[in-house]
């Protein structure tokens, strides 16, 4: 969000700072209290005037945090979860046994998982398909499918996917559109700005972004049909943040633009000198010169965030070995927080994946971009010169 709107007072910094805050009229706090309390009073006619009535439903600190959500994606609304997966069942609920979903073929593993298992026993079906190729999709789209499900920028490879057309060959079969746009996160990117219906975030990643919360978010477009479908799975399935997780996610959007920012600043120098180390072969980042879909990357994004990967010359066991041989960056899955990490990708996915066995994967965080790269550095000698 780089302009004004009709207010002129908000640009994304400030919204992440004001929006769902204000000054406690009693105490004068600046910053929001965190209110516990999982029943509210009822008035003496019965009602309830001052909004809330149980936690489940809804509770101040989730109430303020959506509104700051859903401002920062330029959405209408959006609802906070406990977890980015349960936002993801969440969507899936939307359908009915028989319906026919399509997914980004290289999509998180745990949102296939979900396809795969639990809503399979259900009676969805679904299709992986290449959604970075418009045609594949049309061709797979079938008279039964509802939603298409997108991952971009995707993860580890980072595919780009053309939104607006996907967007408008899916309003044409009335299929929903939802696009995780958990990699880039809203400071890189704003979906609902490109004719998708829902965007996902797993709020555990850049959103919390200290690793230290699971949180999950899903924010609508205006008019977006089964809005108050997707409030009632919200409020009677229960898979809601406490109150507690959604003070500190509101306290992380305060500083997310910043975080982000340095985070990706970071991850271009790294990934401009690991172009050029003999050790590695590709290096995956949607802002990458060597990204296939540059038009797509410049159309759609403002940064890529500071999650990328790159493939080792050499076999699974080389990067196994350049993996357990850093010591800054943790051995941890995730992504999004302070602290660096990195993986070893396929080992973590399992079979069925697509994620070749020689990708490293990382996440750069605040540590000094120095200290990372001479981590690295002498990470990769371990790599076998042969
Ligand atoms: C982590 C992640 C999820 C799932 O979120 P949880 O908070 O772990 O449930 C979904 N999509 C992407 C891209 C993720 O990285």
């Amino acid at each position: 969000m780089d302009s004004p709107d009709d207010q002129g007072i908000t640009r994304f910094e400030t919204l992440a700072v004001h929006e769902g805050r204000q000054v406690d009229p009693v105490s004068g706090a600046v910053t929001p209290a965190i209110q516990p309390s999982t029943t509210f009073e009822r008035d003496a006619d019965g009602g309830y005037s001052r909004g809330h009535v149980y936690s489940r439903q809804s509770n101040p600190n989730r109430q303020q945090l959506e509104t700051c959500l859903a401002a920062l994606e330029g959405g209408q609304s959006a609802l906070a979860f406990a977890s980015g997966s349960a936002a993801t069942m969440s969507i899936l609920q939307l359908l009915r046994p028989g319906d026919h979903v399509l997914i980004t073929d290289d999509a998180y593993h745990g949102s296939r998982h979900l396809l795969d298992t639990l809503f399979r026993q259900w009676g969805l079906q679904h299709d992986r398909v290449d959604t970075t190729d418009t045609e594949a999709v049309a061709a797979a789209i079938r008279p039964d499918t509802r939603l298409l499900w997108i991952e971009s920028p995707s993860n580890p490879l980072q595919g780009l996917s053309d939104l607006e057309a996907l967007g408008a060959l899916a309003s044409e079969h009335e299929i929903i559109t939802v696009c995780d746009n958990t990699l880039a996160s809203p400071v890189g990117q704003n979906p609902l700005r490109h004719g998708m219906d829902l965007v996902l975030h797993s709020s555990t990643k850049y959103l919390g972004g200290h690793s230290d919360l699971l949180g999950g978010a899903v924010i609508h477009r205006d008019n977006f049909a089964q809005a108050q479908a997707l409030r009632d799975i919200q409020s009677a399935g229960g898979a809601v943040p406490s109150a507690f997780d959604c003070w500190l996610l509101l306290r992380s959007l305060s500083t997310l633009s910043v975080r982000v920012r340095a985070q990706a600043d970071s991850a271009r120098t790294l990934m401009e000198r690991l172009d050029e180390h003999p050790a590695v072969e590709t290096v995956f980042h949607a802002m990458h010169p060597n990204h296939p879909h540059r038009a797509r990357a410049k159309q759609y994004l403002r940064g890529g965030g500071a999650l990328f990967a790159f493939t080792v010359r050499g076999k699974a066991d080389d990067a196994m070995r350049l993996v357990a041989a850093t010591r800054l960056f943790t051995r941890a899955t995730s992504l999004g927080g302070v602290e660096s990490l990195i993986e070893h990708r396929a080992s973590i996915e399992g079979p069925g994946t697509r994620t070749p066995d020689t990708l490293v994967r990382l996440s750069i965080g605040l540590e000094h971009v120095e200290d990372l790269w001479a981590d690295l550095q002498q990470a990769l000698e371990h790599i076998r010169k042969d």
